[in-house]
């Protein structure tokens, strides 16, 4: 899909004829120009040529068809993920890329391995969301809803893209277009602290997701390199501030790996730094990557079950308020830190 010739294409017609296209993408999620039959014939020939509305992707069913994977090709040639996930409760999700690979190098995760190429822009995020309409729409699922709502944790660091990102929020969020409401939409980030600053000023509310995996700066910089530059004290330090002015939720995120950060040490750590006022922990199963790429894949493995229990025990024991996130799409490698393209 191409819409940069759009307003170019329609320039000589009357104003609502842009209006009218955009409804036909943005809300009727048409697949080709032929569907939009209030435009005479040449000009939805011309607008085929000039701003095709084809989404080239691959994509992958789970078994249990709960989750969608797609890796849509971009206009350059590179390859982004992104994924569907249908919950009982009649929400649909998607999670977002925000960049094609990711500069921060995070042990643990796959995007992380592929290294950086480019960011998305605006355009290239709204896709994937409008992919999974059509999708949808074309009911290949047994789905009723459209896309509910949007998780900012595929491949990439939206806070390293934060501008794109944030514009992506604010066309999903219109009501005249897609309607995803502001407490739908969840930005995860590694913990750029610029990043949360800025976000705290937008006057949104969209929710927050800090990446935390470790209850300590020696085991958070060995997992994620970026603890280097913005050590913990820094990044809860914003995220108080965060807190302060939007008295909305941080969800903080913690990757279960075993022997890495599952002890019983880090339980009671992780404890003195939670609990406050706001804050709630997301444990997250790690989920394996692949071998492909250079460097750690295949070091870690998830924490065992028991040891998963009395992890949690210990949480609860402290009085920290807790999910354990479910899973979704793993033997599709949907989950979260499998996202890898090798273009
Ligand atoms: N770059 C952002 C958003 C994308 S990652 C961030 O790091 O927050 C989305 C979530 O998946 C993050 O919490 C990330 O740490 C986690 N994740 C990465 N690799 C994972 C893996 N192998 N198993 C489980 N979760 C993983
Ligand atoms: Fe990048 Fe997030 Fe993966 Fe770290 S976990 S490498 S920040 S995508």
């Amino acid at each position: 899909m191409d819409l940069s010739n759009l307003d170019k294409v329609l320039e000589g017609e009357p104003k609502y004829r842009l209006k009218q296209a955009e409804e036909a993408i943005f809300k009727n999620f048409i697949s080709d120009w032929s569907e939009a039959t209030f435009f005479a014939k040449d000009l939805r020939d011309k607008l085929n040529k000039e701003c095709p509305l084809k989404i080239e992707a691959d994509v992958l069913v789970a078994k249990k068809e709960d989750s969608v994977k797609a890796k849509i090709t971009l206009k350059d040639g590179l390859q982004v993920e992104t994924v569907l996930m249908k919950h009982e409760d009649g929400r649909n999700t998607v999670c977002v890329s925000s960049q094609v690979g990711c500069p921060l190098g995070c042990l643990f995760c796959a995007t992380g391995r592929m290294g950086f190429k480019r960011n998305l822009t605006p355009d290239e995020i709204i896709e994937q969301v409008i992919f999974f309409n059509r999708y949808i729409k074309n009911l290949k699922l047994k789905i009723k809803n459209y896309v509910t709502n949007v998780t900012f944790m595929g491949m990439g660091e939206p806070f390293l893209n934060y501008e794109n990102v944030l514009k992506s929020i604010r066309i999903l969020n219109d009501k005249e277009y897609f309607n995803i409401g502001a407490r739908s939409i969840s930005v995860s980030t590694s913990g750029i602290v610029e990043g949360i600053e800025k976000f705290s000023k937008e006057n949104l509310q969209v929710n927050l997701a800090i990446s935390l995996h470790a209850p300590n700066d020696k085991l958070r910089r060995e997992l994620m390199p970026i603890d280097k530059k913005y050590p913990l004290d820094v990044l809860l330090k914003a995220v108080n501030k965060y807190i302060k002015k939007t008295n909305r939720q941080v969800m903080f995120e913690y990757v279960l790996i075993k022997d890495v950060n599952d002890s019983d040490d880090c339980a009671e750590e992780l404890s003195k730094i939670m609990g406050k006022k706001l804050y709630y922990v997301n444990l997250i199963l790690y989920n394996a990557t692949h071998s492909t790429g250079s460097g750690q894949a295949g070091i870690f493995k998830p924490s065992t079950t028991s040891r998963i229990e009395k992890f949690k025990a210990i949480l609860k024991k402290n009085k920290i308020i807790f999910s354990q996130r479910y899973r979704f799409g793993d033997d599709i490698q949907a989950a979260c830190g499998q996202f890898e393209t090798n273009r």
